[in-house]
């Protein structure tokens, strides 16, 4: 028998790449299939209605800004979550608010009209919305 084998072509080499591209694909599809642990979290950012950004919480730790209806709001994402560390609007209650990090929750500002919504994750049937493609 002459069973060739080819030491250069390393299953070992190739596991590296392999993981990498199913974390990538499970980290995208994990928040379509809901079933993710619970730690799937999205935040969902809607300024007058229309959905303008959309971000997972475990992977987007630091601060994001939105301009909503000329009241620049100051989005911190940390490990506990996410809240409105400050806004130029007149109510303050989005900031106010604090801290959310469940899934159906959300931190709204009125004068702004801004919605930051948590979807995915433990989610219960909120809406069909949630299985929108990213990006
Ligand atoms: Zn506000």
């Amino acid at each position: 028998m002459n069973m060739k084998r080819r030491p250069k072509l390393r299953p070992a080499a190739w596991d590296g790449a392999v993981v990498g591209l199913v974390l990538a694909l499970a980290v995208g599809c994990g928040v379509l299939l809901r079933g993710n642990g619970g730690s799937g979290e999205m935040a969902v950012v809607s300024i007058n209605g229309e959905e303008v950004d959309r971000f997972s919480l475990a992977e987007s730790a630091g601060k994001r800004e939105y301009l909503a209806n000329g009241y620049v709001l100051v989005v911190a994402v940390s490990s506990e979550g996410v809240r409105v560390a400050e806004a130029g609007c007149p109510t303050q209650d989005c900031v106010h608010t604090g801290v959310i990090s469940r899934s159906g929750q959300s931190i709204v500002c009125l004068p702004g009209r801004f919605i930051l919504r948590l979807a995915g994750g433990t989610e219960r049937g909120n809406g069909p919305d949630v299985d929108a493609v990213i990006g």
